[in-house]
């Protein structure tokens, strides 16, 4: 496309808006503003345009401030509590210091049109300018009310430091990367630690990119407050009905949650299982050593198990491991004396045995020896002790319900 074609015929430049969803109220809480241009009965995308480097800033800041003005002024016609996403460069958003788009925002707000309702995406990616000032920029339109949100996450991966130090309203997650299969066990971990960050810091996730049904129940599974995409509504040059996807949202998620339960329902049952089943052989052995009660258990759950050992309630191994080799179990005295308290969860799980005097089924996570996903089964035993059960991936795999 023409840059010039573009700049001479301003007429044919408008704005699209995508609708941007709730899962809490399951109606479009948000719009996101695209560019549009006609071109010869076609409509196109201003995306390149924008992104295209050899395009001079002073002609994308015109085009970038009539699609502005365009989308708000069609912004009036919306219900007070619905937002507006307007897409910002740094260095488009730097270009006069952000002066003359503060001004189009402030003649709008005088119409009636509350600041608040504003939430600039911000993309930095390819910013080689001062960091410190567009931070204060920024900061100066916060207070206005105006709202951050950062996009492009999971794309170009911003460093957590700087999520941390913009502090935004919303960071934006594309799930285009979940497509494809070999990027997804990462990206799954990758965004687990997204989300906790997110919390940390008061921010709500949106998703966007959603394109299938699967993605939709990934974004609800993983804290998405807010969705965007192709498989809820396409981009457009009007609005649509708030409520157009209620009821389909209200089925999905009855469905997103049997899915769940009957995950977390096979969890829990397998843990009052090998409660029953691991409780006897310690009671079997009550008077045995700790080696020989380890030996008693691996022999009983030899399909299922390949580490086990005994903890304190300081987290101090009180046994050796017990580790199952190539075809044997052998014991790794090693381990004697070792501390855990310092894993993620550790007190948290002796606590909440000791309280319940109940076995736990801990959650999939990467075993730092075999890198393999496992689970591990803990259980009080004995006076302030506590057994440790790893579960071996290759189990689990066979009973995908507690993968
Ligand atoms: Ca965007």
């Amino acid at each position: 496309m023409d840059a010039l074609e573009i700049l001479s015929n301003l007429d044919s430049v408008f704005p699209y808006f995508q609708p941007i969803f709730s899962a809490d109220e399951m109606l479009v809480i948000a719009y996101e503003v695209l560019g549009r241009f006609q071109s010869e009965g076609e409509i196109i995308s201003l995306g390149s345009f924008f992104d295209d480097d050899e395009i001079p800033d002073e002609y994308k800041y015109e085009v970038d401030l009539l699609l502005v003005k365009k989308a708000l002024e069609k912004a009036l016609e919306l219900d007070e509590d619905v937002k507006i996403f307007l897409n910002r460069d740094a260095d488009l958003l730097m270009y006069d210091y952000g002066e003359s788009f503060l001004q189009e925002l402030l003649a709008f707000e005088k119409r009636g049109l509350s600041l608040s309702r504003i939430v600039l995406e911000i993309s930095e990616h390819q910013y080689q300018g001062d960091l410190d000032q567009f931070d204060n920029l920024l900061h100066y339109y916060r207070t206005y009310g105006i709202k951050i949100a950062i996009s492009r996450l999971g794309r170009e991966g911003y460093s957590f430091t700087r999520i941390g130090r913009l502090e935004p309203d919303i960071l934006k997650i594309n799930l285009q990367a979940l497509k494809s299969t070999s990027t997804g066990t990462n990206f799954n971990d990758v965004l687990f630690a997204i989300s906790l960050l997110a919390r940390k810091i008061g921010a709500d996730l949106l998703f966007e990119n959603i394109e299938m049904s699967y993605q939709l129940q990934f974004a609800w599974k993983n804290g998405g407050r807010y969705y965007q995409g192709f498989y809820l509504s396409p981009p457009a040059s009007d609005f649509v009905a708030p409520d157009m996807l209620k009821n389909r949202l209200k089925e999905k998620f009855h469905d997103f949650n049997l899915y769940e339960k009957r995950k977390l329902e096979a969890v829990y049952s397998m843990a009052e299982v090998l409660q029953t089943k691991v409780l006897e052989i310690v009671v079997k052995n009550k008077k045995a050593g700790y080696e020989e009660l380890l030996r008693a258990i691996a022999k009983e759950m030899d399909e299922m198990a390949f580490r086990m050992y005994i903890c304190d309630e300081d987290g101090f191994q009180v046994s050796g491991n017990l580790f199952k080799g190539d075809d044997s179990w052998h014991t790794q005295m090693e381990y004697l004396n070792k501390n855990w308290s310092w894993r993620p969860y550790f007190l948290e799980t002796i606590i909440k045995m000791r309280n319940d005097r109940k076995g736990i089924l801990s959650d999939l996570y990467c075993d730092i020896e075999t890198g393999e996903s496992v689970r591990t089964f803990s259980l009080p035993v004995f006076e302030n002790n506590y057994l440790f059960i790893d579960i071996s991936y290759r189990y689990l795999f066979e009973h995908d319900d507690l993968l």
